[in-house]
């Protein structure tokens, strides 16, 4: 019995196709490197609701709160869209954030050299960048009361508030100095106190919350700066902690100065469990891809890399993230690219098992 328990929700469309690859690359770590890990599977989505008329069972739902790690595919697809509101694909998803209280969203902007010239900004600003920005995800702007449209002086006013107690603040600070403590020890802190309270106190919360951690370099800039600065020198940050509303724009942003939706990894981070891991949800960025399932033309790198997230974050094996963000920075370099990736001449596209088959022959090579 291994200590390190993952359990699988392949979910809908591409979801199960780019799995298959993870499950080799997952195989290969017990084999080879004798990280074993204890892997149960399961339904979620659309998948869940075709055999149980639910998109996630209380079943499911108490093995993924017992587990180190969830590894999600992808859920939806055009034939649930007319289902209830309540049963749709996508609640699934919902209530395993809700009910894990997944409060840190970690989403990288990381760009592989042989990918550098998909960026939209020049290569010498994005090649090697290897950031990580921490989205606060469950309060903020999106959740504060009151909130609503009204009428006043007869016309209608749209009302949001954003709030911030000094405890949620204060979780998903640490959550981010843990961060920098794996990687570069470097912490960006953006708000906008200059003209929002909540910005002043999450400045104040951040900075106290940082004397618990003085091997991490601490700065705070206004989210405003931040998203000019990131779009000018991205390579200046390493990670950088902000609140929902910003967080939302500045990794979308970030995300996308490295390319293609194949290859975006994320990870949502609740408090540590009894065993010091904290509770954590891994999964690509992208959707089920109906357009492409079925085909194998999905790219599963996405979610090779949430895995390889799950090891650096979950399991403290950050040596063997590197080894397979490192394979997959070699079967780029080699050339090899799924149909998303294309765009330079003369390169025929690999399926979605090629890709996975190279990153396990890679990760081989690197022994
Ligand atoms: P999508 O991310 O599924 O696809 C957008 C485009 O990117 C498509 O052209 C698709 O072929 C391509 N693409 C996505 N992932 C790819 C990959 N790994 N390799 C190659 N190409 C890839 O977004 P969508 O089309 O807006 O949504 C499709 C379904 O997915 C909907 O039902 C939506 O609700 C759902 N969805 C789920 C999630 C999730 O599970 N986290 C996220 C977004 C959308």
């Amino acid at each position: 019995m291994s200590d390190r328990s993952l359990l699988i929700l392949p979910g809908d469309g591409i979801g199960p196709e780019v799995m298959a690859e993870v499950r080799k690359v997952i195989a290969w770590y017990g084999d080879k490197r004798g990280l074993d890990f204890d892997v149960s599977e399961d339904l979620v989505g659309g998948a869940a609701y075709d055999a149980h008329g639910t998109p996630l069972t209380d079943a499911t739902m108490d093995k993924a709160q017992e587990v180190d790690a969830v590894l999600l595919g992808a859920v939806g697809g055009p034939q649930y869209d007319d289902l209830d509101f309540g049963v749709k694909p996508e609640r699934g998803l919902l209530r395993l954030r809700k009910e894990m209280d997944l409060f840190a969203n970690l989403r990288p902007a990381q760009c592989f050299d042989a990918l550098a010239d998909f960026s939209s900004l020049k290569r010498d600003v994005v090649a090697g960048l290897d950031i990580v920005i921490v989205r606060e995800l469950t309060s903020g702007i999106y959740f504060g009361e009151p909130r609503g449209i009204i009428t006043e002086n007869n016309e209608r006013v749209g009302i949001n508030t954003q709030r911030y107690t000094e405890s949620e603040i204060e979780r998903v600070a640490r959550a981010a100095f843990d961060l920098a403590m794996k990687r570069g020890k470097k912490l960006c802190s953006m708000e906008k106190a200059n003209v929002m309270e909540s910005g002043i106190l999450w400045r104040e919360v951040v900075t106290e919350v940082g004397k618990d951690y003085p091997d991490v370099a601490l700065s705070h800039m206004y989210a405003d700066a931040g998203a000019m600065q990131l779009c000018r020198w991205p390579k200046q940050f390493d990670v950088i902690v902000t609140d929902n509303l910003f967080g939302d724009l500045l990794s979308d942003a970030a995300a996308m100065l490295t390319g293609s939706l194949g290859m975006l990894p994320s990870a949502s981070l609740g408090l540590p469990m009894a065993n010091g891991r904290p509770k954590a949800m891994y999964e690509p960025v992208h959707g089920s891809a109906p357009d492409i399932a079925g085909q194998g033309k999905a790219n599963p790198i996405a979610c090779v890399l949430s895995f390889a997230m799950a090891l650096r974050y979950s399991f403290d094996e950050g040596a063997e993230a590197d080894r397979l963000e490192q394979a997959v920075n070699q079967v780029l370099a080699d050339g090899l690219r799924t149909a998303d990736l294309l765009g330079e001449e003369g390169v025929e596209p690999v399926s979605t098992i090629q890709m996975g088959d190279a990153i396990v022959a890679a990760l081989d090579a690197s022994l």
